[in-house]
């Protein structure tokens, strides 16, 4: 029987809030990509979304830029490592728990977000808010192949190859490059699956 390789190249999809406001404000205000927009919030007041490892190291970036950094978490205390956490401390970055965001209200542009803490509503007057509360897992064609995951990443090899023979990944869906996700990492990742894929065909 002929061989066949494949390539799962299916991405990832952020996790929303799903608020009032978050849709209308995507692109003027509210980002899920902090690699990719931090810069745009030079000297501006900014918040993050979540209370993981990703939301305390996207403030650091942010920190790095904007004037102001706020991470807003629905819980009692953020559960990033303790080193990040010292180091939010360390940068200034105020951390609001308990804390939801219920909308997100502005003109053409973001200007405010309505967060309810311990049942009383606050407006917290922001030009960003980056959401930071996880990745969608991935699509349960992923699931049923039976691949090793990790942390809902595929898991894979320097070659992307995966942990099924002939099944290969590129992209944001993989545990590859050191985690980084953006687009020239999954067009390098694309390249090494190509390559490795047409070798394992090549294969006796
Ligand atoms: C808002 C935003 C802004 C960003 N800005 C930047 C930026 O400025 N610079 C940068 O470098 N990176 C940016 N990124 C990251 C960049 O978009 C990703 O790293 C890159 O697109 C990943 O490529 P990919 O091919 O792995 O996945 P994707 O680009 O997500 O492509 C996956 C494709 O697979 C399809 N698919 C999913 N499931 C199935 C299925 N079951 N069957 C068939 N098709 C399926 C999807 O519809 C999609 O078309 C941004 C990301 C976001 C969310």
């Amino acid at each position: 029987m002929a061989k066949i390789a494949i390539i799962l190249a299916l991405g990832t999809e952020k996790a929303k809030l799903n608020v009032e406001g978050e849709d209308k404000f995507i692109g003027k205000g509210i980002s899920y990509c902090v690699t990719c927009d931090a810069p745009l919030f030079k000297d501006k007041i900014v918040a993050v979304v979540g209370g993981s490892n990703s939301a305390a190291t996207s403030a650091l970036l942010l920190a790095e830029h904007a004037k102001k950094v706020y991470i807003i978490y629905r819980k009692e205390e953020i559960r990033a490592e303790k080193v990040l956490v010292d180091r939010l401390k360390e940068k200034g970055v105020e951390i609001i728990t308990n804390s939801i965001v219920k909308k997100a209200e502005g003109d053409s542009v973001l200007r405010r977000i309505i967060i309810e803490q311990k049942g009383k509503e606050n407006v917290l007057r922001i030009d960003g808010l980056f959401i930071e509360i996880g990745y969608i897992p991935s699509s349960s064609l992923v699931q049923n192949l039976g691949l090793k995951m990790e942390n809902n990443f595929v898991k894979v090899n320097e070659r992307m190859e995966t942990s099924i023979q002939g099944i290969f990944a590129a992209g944001d869906i993989t545990t590859g490059s050191a985690g980084l996700r953006q687009i020239v990492t999954a067009c390098a990742e694309g390249a090494i699956a190509a390559i490795s894929a047409s070798k394992y065909l090549k294969s006796k």
